[in-house]
């Protein structure tokens, strides 16, 4: 037994060290990646279950690597978060965003740009001077921003966090919490943190219609997010009658594969803006 011990933890120690250097390389490739400019956004259209209409796009941040092509962000957002990288990051996406929101704007579609936000960079002081410069530099309409940010955010730190939130919303943004019902969050923060929207989390979206716990979760969101008069969206939307359950049941606005994946901007023009000026 002995023996065996000492070899899971030989095993063990050697995959710690692969995991680290791994953890290192993707670190320096990150640095670079933003140097050299391989971070793209990508679309995903979000629609209005009262008439189907596109009402906006949520960017999602993918990492075009020289030699692996499409990196997805689940795999370089948790190692940005450690090093501190995800603010000049994040600084990037939200000029990146508004521009494109800005230019879809200037060819006569109304639409929403939503920008996902990571609790480092809005616990940093200059959030309000980043999303201030990105509105500045683009001409955007700040009620054409929203800043999605999730529960976690909101408990930490509470009174620095809460403030910037005023701020930010005084500056004319919307503010919508993603992933809602995963997290830890307080219904009471909901009516002090000034938000604006609520988007449901796709683990509950994605059985909507045949789990009876997920559907009565997401029928309970939907309705206290209209009885505190927040906008609410699900995401994750796959399939044809999750998409008919929400709309019956009141939810405002949809994302997900049944509407359209995530796409470059160019696609997005294609096949979602081409023809529809709205
Ligand atoms: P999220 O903000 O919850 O984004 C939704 C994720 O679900 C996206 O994954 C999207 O591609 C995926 N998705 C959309 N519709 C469907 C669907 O119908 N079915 C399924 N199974 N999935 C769907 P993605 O693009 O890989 O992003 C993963 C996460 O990475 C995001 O989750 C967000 O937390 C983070 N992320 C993405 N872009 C950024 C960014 O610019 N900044 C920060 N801080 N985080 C980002
Ligand atoms: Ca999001
Ligand atoms: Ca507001
Ligand atoms: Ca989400």
């Amino acid at each position: 037994a002995k023996q065996s011990g000492r070899s899971t933890y030989r095993f063990f120690a050697a995959r710690m060290n692969v995991e680290a250097v791994a953890h290192l390389a993707l670190r320096s490739g990150l640095h670079r990646a933003l140097e050299r400019g391989e971070f793209e956004l990508h679309y995903q259209p979000q629609v209005s279950l009262n008439g189907g209409t596109l009402i906006g796009a949520e960017a999602l941040i993918r990492w075009n690597h020289p030699e692996r092509g499409l990196v997805l962000p689940g795999e370089f957002i948790p190692v940005a978060e450690d090093s501190g990288l995800i603010v000049p990051m994040g600084d990037w996406v939200l000029r990146e965003a508004c521009r494109q929101a800005a230019l879809w704007q200037a060819q006569g579609h109304k639409l929403t740009m939503a920008v996902n936000l990571s609790a480092l960079q809005f616990r940093r002081g200059d959030l309000e001077k980043a999303v201030g410069e990105a509105l500045a530099e683009s001409g955007l309409d700040p009620a054409a921003l929203e800043l999605e940010l999730t529960e976690s955010i909101m408990i930490q730190d509470h009174e620095a966090v809460m403030d910037m939130a005023r701020r930010l919303g005084r500056m004319g943004v919307q503010l919508s919490i993603d992933d809602f019902g995963t997290g830890y969050s307080s219904m009471a923060y909901l009516k002090r943190f000034a938000v604006d929207k609520l988007k449901i989390d796709q683990s509950f979206i994605r059985d909507v219609h045949t789990d009876n716990d997920s559907a009565a979760i997401t029928r309970a969101i939907i309705q206290m997010a209209h009885s505190l008069n927040l906008t609410v969206i699900a995401e994750g939307v796959e399939d044809e009658a999750a998409g008919i359950f929400l709309r019956d049941h009141g939810c405002d606005q949809a994302q997900g594969y049944l509407y359209g994946r995530p796409m470059t901007a160019l696609r997005f023009e294609k096949t979602i803006l081409d023809g529809a000026i709205s």
